[in-house]
């Protein structure tokens, strides 16, 4: 996919908005901070909503009804953006942490549709593709935060 010039903010709103619906039954709120001026970014855009959708939808699965879901985003530097997907879920064991980005790894079963295990592993490698980064911090029983680091240079 050819990059172009979007505002993040923009997308993560686009999706919050589609995922807002299965949240909501859960009474799970999607808090959304938006930097000043939407966060402008030349990436390529439907891959970038395809991994927005991944981790949000993830977040939202390993929340207890009634929680938070945060989402940041901002430049880390002039040739960067960070964004963040954060929850109080349930948190990811140590002994899962390597396996978690492995094609079709799920701990999810049956009749969950989101279930098939391949959210993560395609979405490190539509980041790895931009020259990105994905990495996460957990704490079992705290949470989990997936954060996102993409090049994309001020102002391109
Ligand atoms: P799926 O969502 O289909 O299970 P993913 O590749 O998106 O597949 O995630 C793989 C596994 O990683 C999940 O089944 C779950 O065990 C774990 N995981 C992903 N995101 C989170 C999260 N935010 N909190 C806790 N566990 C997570
Ligand atoms: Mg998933």
């Amino acid at each position: 996919e050819i990059p172009r010039r979007f505002k993040l903010a923009e997308t993560v709103s686009d999706v919050v908005l589609f995922l807002n619906q299965a949240a909501r039954r859960r009474h799970i709120t999607l808090s959304v901070d938006v930097p000043p001026g939407g966060c402008p970014v030349t990436l390529p855009e439907s891959d970038v909503r395809q991994v927005l959708y991944n981790l949000i939808q993830n977040a939202i699965d390993a929340s207890a009804n009634g929680q938070t879901v945060e989402i940041e985003m901002g430049r880390l530097d002039i040739a960067s953006v960070q964004l963040k997907v954060k929850d109080r879920g349930v948190g990811i064991p140590t002994n899962l942490m390597s396996k978690i980005f492995e094609p079709f790894f799920t701990t999810k079963s049956g009749s969950d549709s989101s279930g098939t295990g391949l959210g993560l592993a395609v979405s490190r490698s539509l980041i790895e593709a931009m020259g990105g980064r994905i990495k996460v911090e957990t704490v079992v029983g705290s949470g989990s935060t997936f954060i996102v680091t993409v090049p994309t240079p001020e102002g391109a």
